[in-house]
């Protein structure tokens, strides 16, 4: 019987999940489709019903359900659970278990720029997405790790969960010189936002600088940070990864992630390339 996945967000229309996903089942031969599916908060209870009965195999989970789905769900894995967060959903039987692959797919992505496992790391925000990041960082044995956010209380509490060191914000952009990897995981710099999360200006040239958001695929924070002299690396790589991840869990395949980060760069109207 065919088989069928979703994802589910609120607002949902912008999402290149179904692209991506449709895109390797295609390449893989598997007779599949992918949706996205709009629910708004107030429907999400419904909507994990339908999704059950309906048949789906699995679904992504995106802003705001990834916390609120988890009550829902028949149980959840250690990564999602240290991440209190799910963004990626398994059926098993009649039940769907919940997983998290947003910061697996960061490290995944970082990993292509070679970095230095003693790199000193700076993490720029501690929303969900800077707590997958953290995890995944430990996970992957970058041990040096140092947390700044605009609201310092929730630096402070995510740096004590992992095990690395909250600094206040102003510290940060005085001490950016000591930092190897730069990375900005705040929602700062989506589309039409110029705004930057902190002041490049004492950055070091030949550092590396990555930002999540992909949507612009040059953000402020990258360009400024490439007029530093910083080597860049964009959020393309993070979503593609992450959807990787998922598939595989899904299907059992590991797909082509190079291509698809170029289809992605194109379908974003990007030439931009990670230097
Ligand atoms: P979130 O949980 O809402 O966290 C938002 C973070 O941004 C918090 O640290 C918040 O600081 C900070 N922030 C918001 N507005 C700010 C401002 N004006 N100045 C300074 N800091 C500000 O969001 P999230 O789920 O972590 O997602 C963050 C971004 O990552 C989104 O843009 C999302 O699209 C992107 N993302 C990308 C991928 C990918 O695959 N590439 C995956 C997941 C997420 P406070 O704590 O002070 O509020």
């Amino acid at each position: 019987m065919k088989k069928w996945y979703a994802v589910i967000g609120d607002p949902i229309s912008h999402s290149l999940s179904p692209f991506m996903h449709e895109t390797w089942f295609r390449e893989n031969g598997l007779d599949a489709s992918f949706i996205p599916v709009h629910v708004e908060p107030s429907d999400l209870k419904q909507a994990y019903e339908a999704l059950l009965i309906l048949g789906a195999s699995g679904f992504n989970v995106t802003l705001p359900h990834k916390q609120a789905i988890i009550p829902l769900l028949g149980g959840i894995d250690d990564t999602a659970a240290a991440m209190d967060a799910v963004n990626t959903v398994v059926r098993s039987g009649k039940s769907f278990n919940g997983t998290n692959t947003d910061g697996d797919g960061f490290v995944k992505s970082l990993l292509t720029m070679k970095p230095a496992s003693d790199s000193r790391i700076l993490l720029i925000g501690a929303g969900g997405a800077a707590r997958g990041i953290s995890f995944a960082l430990k996970r992957g044995g970058f041990e040096d790790v140092t947390i700044t956010n605009r609201t310092y209380r929730r630096a402070e509490e995510l740096a004590s969960e992992t095990g690395s060191k909250p600094m206040m914000k102003a510290e940060a952009e005085h001490r950016l010189g000591d930092f190897d990897i730069i990375i900005q995981t705040t929602s700062v710099g989506l589309a039409e936002d110029e705004a930057l999360p902190i002041g490049l200006q004492n950055v070091r040239p030949g550092s590396l600088a990555a930002d999540i958001v992909y949507n612009p695929i040059e953000t402020p924070f990258l360009k400024r940070a490439e007029e530093e002299g910083c080597r860049t690396l964009n959020g393309v790589g993070m979503f593609v990864y992450q959807g990787a991840i998922a598939f595989e869990k899904w299907t059992g395949i590991k797909p082509d992630t190079e291509k698809m980060i170029q289809l992605i760069t194109e379908k974003l109207g990007g030439n931009y390339v990670n230097r």
